[in-house]
């Protein structure tokens, strides 16, 4: 099959085809596009949480409204250049300000002085925090902040209305449309996601790359990224979902890349680091390293503990991530991107 210019359309098929031979020509072409258009550069960050409080009812995370024995806590402003400076520390330069969603806990001034803070630490500051107007994108903009992730989690509404019981984040549509609030807003790199697993992974992929691709006709200024976060099931939820095997996530990654050829691709410390060193160059270009999903994690620098969002399966340092590329013939890149425009 010619992959060369292999279309949105067409993946409907490849997806549903159990066909090793061609799993192997489409992960030798996405390592192919991978070099031609990112080289052998891999950019790492870390996930800075600054909040745990949450409104919402997500039957798949532990840091739900109802989890009553989940300790909560908020950093002060002064906590939280104590974190940032700990973190930078380490040699990271690209960090992602986390939140529960609760906008009472974590209102969008909160948020922005966060932003402030981080940007004198870190020379790019994305955030990861519940949906907001277009205004308050600006306003964070404006404050300093580089990127937004916000992950649709699944397309399929009716299961979305199954799985996320109560709270904002009910409101499918508000979510869904938030990407175009932050490209009006004049933010320049969105990453997007799905979390696999609670569908069939095969319409949420489909789905999030036809909304992608229609945000890039929309937004040509605007970088979008991907992510593709696979599910790890909490402690007492016995909900039903799908399973998404190691293969699977290769055909997924290398189908992002031979149809979102430019796209920066991130995977998390979710995966184990066998794993995510296996699909290194396959389109990966960030990997999150010496991660806490930690409420002040990197003060404290416990890695034992049991109240992170979810838990890290690859636990190695910055340095030990940043050692394994080299070691494996890539280049680890902390600083990409200066912003200049607000100085
Ligand atoms: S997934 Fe996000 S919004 Fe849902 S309960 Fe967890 S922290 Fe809250």
């Amino acid at each position: 099959m010619d992959l060369t210019g292999l279309k949105i359309e067409d993946l409907p098929v490849i997806f549903r085809r159990d066909d090793r031979a061609l799993l192997e020509e489409m992960v030798r072409a996405a390592v192919d596009m991978t070099r031609r258009y990112f080289g052998r550069t891999i950019s790492l960050y870390a996930p800075l949480y600054i909040s745990n409080y949450c409104q919402n009812e997500c039957v798949y995370c532990g840091f739900h409204a109802s989890h009553v024995d989940m300790p909560r806590s908020k950093l002060t402003l002064e906590q939280i250049d104590r974190e940032c400076a700990a973190l930078a520390s380490t040699g990271i330069r690209s960090c992602l300000i986390l939140t529960g969603e609760s906008r009472l806990h974590s209102p969008p001034a909160y948020i922005r002085e966060a932003v402030i803070i981080a940007g004198r630490y870190f020379p790019y500051v994305a955030l990861e925090v519940y949906p907001l107007e277009e205004k308050e994108y600006r306003d964070l903009y404006l404050a300093g902040v580089d990127g937004v992730t916000l992950y649709q989690e699944t397309y399929d509404r009716q299961r979305y209305d199954e799985l996320h019981l109560a709270g904002p984040k009910k409101n499918y549509d508000y979510r869904i449309d938030a990407p175009d609030r932050i490209a009006r807003a004049g933010i320049r790199q969105i990453s997007m996601g799905a979390l696999l697993g609670l569908t069939d992974w095969h319409e949420d992929v489909m789905r999030l790359f036809e909304h992608v691709r229609s945000l890039e006709k929309k937004y040509p200024g605007v970088e979008f990224g991907l992510a593709f976060p696979r599910l790890r099931r909490v402690a007492d939820d016995e909900h039903n979902y799908f399973e998404v095997s190691d293969r699977e996530m290769v055909k997924i990654i290398a189908a992002a890349r031979l149809v979102f050829p430019r796209a920066g691709i991130s995977i998390s410390t979710r995966e184990t680091p066998v794993f995510r060193d296996r699909i290194i160059g396959l389109g990966i270009t960030k990997m999150s390293a010496g991660s806490s999903t930690r409420v002040g994690g990197y003060i404290e620098s416990k890695t034992d503990y049991e109240d992170g969002q979810f838990q890290v399966f690859d636990p190695r340092s910055f340095d030990e991530v940043k050692a394994m590329l080299i070691k494996k013939g890539f280049d680890p890149v902390v600083t990409d991107w200066r912003n200049i425009v607000n100085i």
